[in-house]
């Protein structure tokens, strides 16, 4: 016997239609690379990707075809993003800063079809063209050639049917070891977590809610904001430049009241509003993920009375994985002890279950008692299951996914993550957190940036050191860092030297690349080694 309830495929062209039709008249908001701005509406998106959705069977795309994007946040893209799950095919956003390598293997990989762009990145197309196989047709967003080319529609058609289990997106992690690996997202994972991320703790978004969004479109779904943000009918404001000033500028005039980034975007906007005394005084709510938020970022928002979301999650968890919640007591804690509480990873939303694995052998799970850190997994309806053209589960048989995280869960269900499985340091078989150790570095007046690595070590197997890069005109010397990080971290962590850089570097999704800098110190002898 079935159930007696209606069969409303999850399918997330109902989450556009919702958002016209609830909330038509609300501003999509652009502010353009050349400094213009333009203004549209929820309904005026839908209409523009029924047109897209014309113009592209035009172009003999069929159902299951993918469609790619090489741009940043912006209204267009917005529209690109339903018009290309609208016809039946997957979106595909590609990330621009990837390197040649990997921009010609993800989509000849993804085998787009269509790519949709941005002028700033002509040059990539021009050098890409010829080692791009699969890519049909090239649509610039600028200019008015995208008006241009869906001009000629009317609006006057219907979205693709289909099954809930359907494809519609298509997402390429950074990958830091061999190639990038495609998650392939459905229509029924997107739409259940778009719901999801209208949660208080996560996205906190209701009808007067005025969102800008950092993280970019291509980066892990812009963390499912085009889904979510329709969904609740937000207003939305994209600039399609990353700039400090420009954001500042932008959200005090729109009254922006939420804004989601990583932890370098707040890092800048920071420098920014200590060097000219503003201050964003409508904003609300902060998402924070992609890296650890450092505790004095926390702590500033908070001051600043803002609402923090530190969240973790990755590509392949679509991406909410757990975020910041406040807990039961949260009212009657000391403002220290709220903070401790944001600094961690938070907890999971409905949905998502997560647990630690021993790091030494295979399978014994670990308590969550905010101590025993492991290898951490994680399942749910919008984690991964299988790599795009994977010829096996990246999963076990319990569904479990191995998150190359290492972390502690406290008993109440908080996570705290504690280092990448690759990252950490395993000195005399006792592990040292990389992730603790440069979260305590970057407390110091004089540290900018800071990265911990394992080092070869004779008698312990490894021992860490830390790479700083200081802050420019403030100097201090490796035992003043060395002195400072004993009062935060155990004696046996503390890094046998302080190495000072002039940069570290960086992933395509602004990460510190733990590999290039360990093949950068791979000849590197300690002192005592
Ligand atoms: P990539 O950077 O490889 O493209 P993701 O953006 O999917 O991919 O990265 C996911 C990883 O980012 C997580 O596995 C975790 O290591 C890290 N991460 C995400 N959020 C946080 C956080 N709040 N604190 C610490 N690390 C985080």
């Amino acid at each position: 016997m079935l159930g007696a309830m209606q069969d409303f495929d999850l399918r997330v062209t109902h989450i556009i239609d919702h958002a016209a039709r609830e909330h038509g008249t609300r501003e999509i908001v652009t502010r353009w690379a050349d400094g213009s701005e333009s203004r549209t509406t929820w309904a005026g998106i839908r209409h523009d990707a029924l047109r897209m959705t014309q113009a592209l069977r035009k172009l003999g795309v069929q159902v299951g075809d993918r469609i790619a994007t090489l741009a940043m946040n912006h209204s267009r893209h917005l529209v690109s993003w339903y018009g290309a799950v609208g016809v039946g095919g997957v979106l595909h956003t590609i990330n621009p800063r990837l390197f040649d390598d990997q921009l010609e293997y993800i989509a000849n990989h993804a085998e787009d079809q269509v790519l949709l762009y941005d002028k700033a990145f002509q040059p990539i197309i021009d050098r890409m063209k010829p080692r791009w196989t699969t890519i049909r047709h090239y649509i610039c967003y600028d200019d008015g050639q995208f008006e241009d080319w869906i001009g000629g529609e009317d609006g006057q058609t219907t979205w693709a049917t289909g099954d809930e289990r359907d494809p519609c997106m298509l997402c390429y992690t950074s990958g830091t070891t061999g190639n990038p690996k495609g998650v392939l997202y459905q229509h029924r994972s997107t739409f259940l977590h778009a719901i999801t991320g209208l949660q208080p703790a996560i996205f906190d978004f209701d009808a007067r809610s005025v969102m800008l969004p950092v993280v970019p479109m291509f980066h892990a779904a812009s963390w499912g904001l085009p889904w979510g943000g329709a969904a609740a009918g937000i207003k939305f404001v994209f600039s399609a430049v990353n700039d400090a000033a420009v954001l500042t500028e932008l959200m005090n005039r729109e009254r922006v009241t939420h804004s989601a980034g990583v932890p370098t975007v707040w890092l800048s906007m920071f420098q920014h509003m200590d060097a000219t005394g503003a201050s964003l005084p409508t904003l609300r709510h902060a998402i924070i993920g992609g890296s650890a938020a450092p505790r004095f970022m926390i702590e500033r928002l908070m001051k600043a009375g803002v609402n923090v979301a530190h969240a973790w999650g990755m590509t392949e968890t679509s991406p909410i994985g757990t975020t910041g919640a406040k807990t039961h007591d949260w009212d009657d804690l000391p403002f220290e002890q709220q903070v401790d509480i944001k600094q961690m990873q938070g907890r999971v939303p409905f949905g998502v279950e997560l647990r630690c694995v021993s790091l030494d052998g295979p399978g014994e799970v670990l308590p969550r008692d905010g101590k025993t850190s492991g290898a951490l997994q994680v399942r749910g309806p919008w984690v991964i299951k299988r790599y795009f053209k994977a010829d096996k589960d990246a999963t076990d048989a319990e569904q479990w996914f191995d998150t190359g995280d290492v972390a502690v869960i406290h008993p109440d269900g908080t996570l705290q993550l504690t280092d990448r499985t690759k990252d950490v340091i395993k000195s005399g078989g006792e592990w040292i957190s990389s992730v603790e150790l440069e979260n305590a570095a970057v407390g110091h007046p004089a540290v900018a940036e800071a990265a911990a690595i394992g080092i070869y070590h004779p008698k312990w197997d490894e021992r860490p050191i830390l790479v700083v890069v200081k802050k420019a005109g403030v100097d201090a010397t490796a035992e003043e860092i060395r002195n400072y990080l004993a009062q935060h971290v155990a004696k046996w962590w503390l890094p046998d030297a302080v190495e000072f850089v002039d940069d570290i570097p960086h992933t395509g999704t602004g990460k510190i690349s733990k590999k290039d800098l360990r093949d950068r110190f791979r000849d590197y002898k300690l002192a005592d080694a």
